[in-house]
């Protein structure tokens, strides 16, 4: 049966012309499925869209990684290494040898005199950008200041965790940043990102939850900067959209180019072992953006963006 054959022949990676023949002699054929087969990581059928986690720390020991795909339901990752350097050669290693599954970023204490060493070299052995960057800095202090340049120098983004008193503190001083640093791709995450996702919080951290107020920051600065990006990962985002089901909606229209899937879930499975709630982070959010989205704007969300955003070729 040619479709055999094709499916086979697609299995040995061919590229270019010889992927464009196969691609429209396989016309009876679902992309979807041709590119699953074509890229032997099968894209997940769970949900409405191919997800690519934005936000996937690195284990230690044997866990894998995989495994958090596999069980969430997502298609491909982006590895944030977590707190020593250990991590960063995991998630580069990881993603040399499986880089259908797994691109990577590097990070670094920033703290540090030799930050912008580590990071350099991070981005020349391959990473696709910086984070998560999360020390006890001022979010426009010196230190964060040199990686948003290093970022605008290598044209990636920077991933960053918000969170007043704890890390990049100071996100009433973020507007003047944005227009600072116009040439350095902000994404930003953690609780107090997702916290002035509503007008006037009552604090600037923590999970808030009920009605959110109009005239929030976050959304303003989303709207009015092109090189702010939000990453909608972690409690904190999965928080924000589920505490008013008549705001997110709306939320996720508005700002459909600049919000992107990821878990930073810890669970080893993708299915919630060992959460507090027994719920996969990333399970959760995918479910929340699937009831709040169409199939169109889920994609975006879940693939399209990032894929743009890191200059990655959108495979299906
Ligand atoms: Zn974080
Ligand atoms: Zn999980």
């Amino acid at each position: 049966m040619a479709a055999k054959n094709g499916l086979e022949a697609a299995g040995t990676a061919l590229f270019g012309a010889e992927m464009d023949m196969i691609v429209s002699a396989m016309q009876n054929l679902t992309r979807r499925s041709f590119l699953a087969a074509a890229l032997a990581a099968p894209l997940s059928a769970e949900w409405a869209a191919p997800v690519l986690d934005i936000h996937l720390h690195t284990r230690g020991g044997k866990t894998a990684e995989l495994s958090h795909l596999t069980g969430s339901g997502t298609d491909k990752a982006i590895l944030l290494p977590g707190g020593n350097e250990e991590a960063v050669e995991r998630a580069r290693a990881l993603a040399a040898a499986d880089p259908a599954h797994f691109l990577w970023f590097v990070r670094a204490d920033v703290t540090k005199p030799d930050a912008i060493a580590q990071l350099t070299q991070g981005l020349k052995n391959g990473a696709l950008g910086l984070g998560e960057i999360k020390n006890a800095v001022e979010v426009d202090g010196p230190e964060m200041r040199r990686v948003y340049s290093l970022a605008a120098e290598f044209r990636v983004p920077v991933l960053f965790h918000l969170e007043e008193g704890l890390s990049n503190s100071g996100i009433g001083r973020l507007e003047n940043l944005l227009k600072a640093f116009p040439k350095t791709t902000f994404i930003g995450h953690g609780p107090t990102f997702w916290v002035h996702i509503s007008g006037k919080p009552a604090k600037e951290t923590g999970y808030p939850a009920g009605p959110v107020q109009p005239g929030g920051l976050m959304p303003r600065l989303l709207r009015d900067y092109a090189n702010l990006y939000g990453d909608l990962s972690a409690n904190s985002g999965r928080n924000a959209l589920a505490r008013d089901s008549g705001f997110t909606p709306d939320f996720l229209k508005a700002h459909r180019a600049k919000l992107m899937f990821g878990s930073d879930c810890p669970c080893p499975d993708g299915k919630g072992t060992g959460q507090n709630n027994g719920q996969c982070i990333a399970r959760a959010t995918l479910s929340l953006l699937q009831q709040h989205a169409e199939a169109t704007l889920l994609r975006q969300i879940t693939w399209e963006n990032a894929h743009r955003l890191l200059g990655l070729k959108v495979a299906v």
